[in-house]
């Protein structure tokens, strides 16, 4: 069967919704530019990629899970001064997250995960926003944010990412040529740069272009591989179902919070 929400009809998705413990995963991009070897789409990719086989996992381990449309706009400052980055603001975001959530929930799921690959601070915080209310408003074990920029999954992440030279880098390039290889420009003859977007964060509000990265990119595309982009989703994954597991537990109050008895 299709783990993707959309997919489905209404009389399926009812039935899927019976037991009162299906999962919903919401994969969150951006349109921006990547680099010249790129597409706008990068983060959605990623994130869509990240979901479906986060959802294997999950109905493998008896979790019914479906992958909800994309949102495909981010909040998309830094790259403001190149084509392509068709941006949100962050109160649009958590706004629209807000009410997709409270719409997956009162359909009948147990629990939301945000699953997000746009890493522009704003942006992960407009995410976060969405949860905290979600959270406030339906409990813990309701919805989740598996965040890699907290401490506790960036460190499980490759060393470009961890240095935070890594938009449209050795990190992203590596995971678009895992997942849509047919997308990926040339990027071989892409030069390294080491510009740390990370570290230009802490001085201020920047924008690529302002900081050097003139091709809107940073890091080693050249060096990308779709061996280390299998990696990378392989973490993600593992990232994304070990906190819904800590939430969406399989005891009787994940029942309750969908007004379903055991
Ligand atoms: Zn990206």
């Amino acid at each position: 069967m299709t783990l993707l929400l959309s997919e489905l009809d209404t009389e399926t998705l009812a039935k899927t919704l019976a037991s009162g413990r299906a999962i919903a995963l919401v994969p969150i991009g951006s349109t921006e530019p990547h680099g010249p070897h790129l597409p706008l789409a990068t983060d959605a990719i990623l994130s869509v990629e990240t979901c479906l086989r986060a959802a294997r996992v999950l109905t493998d381990k008896g979790r019914t899970t479906l992958v909800a449309p994309t949102v495909p706009y981010g909040v998309t400052r830094y790259a403001r001064d190149f084509r392509g980055a068709i941006g949100v603001s962050a109160a649009t975001l958590t706004a629209l997250l807000l009410d997709v959530g409270r719409a997956l929930l009162d359909d009948g799921f147990s629990h939301v995960a945000f699953v997000n690959n746009h890493l522009e601070p704003e942006h992960a915080e407009a995410i976060d926003a969405a949860f905290q209310t979600l959270e406030a408003e339906h409990g813990p074990n309701a919805v989740s944010f598996p965040n890699q920029l907290t401490r506790r999954w960036a460190r499980t992440l490759t060393d470009e990412f961890k240095r935070g030279d890594c938009h449209a880098g050795r990190y992203e390039t590596s995971l678009v040529l895992a997942t849509r290889a047919d997308l990926v420009g040339d990027s071989a003859l892409l030069p390294k740069l080491d510009i740390s977007l990370a570290a230009a964060l802490r001085e201020g509000e920047v924008t690529f272009a302002g900081i050097g990265m003139t091709r809107a990119y940073t890091g080693a595309p050249a060096e990308g591989t779709a061996a280390e982009g299998e990696s990378t989703y392989a973490k993600l994954v593992t990232m994304v179902v070990t906190e819904i597991a800590e939430r969406a537990s399989d005891d009787d109050d994940t029942a309750e919070h969908a007004g379903v008895r055991p």
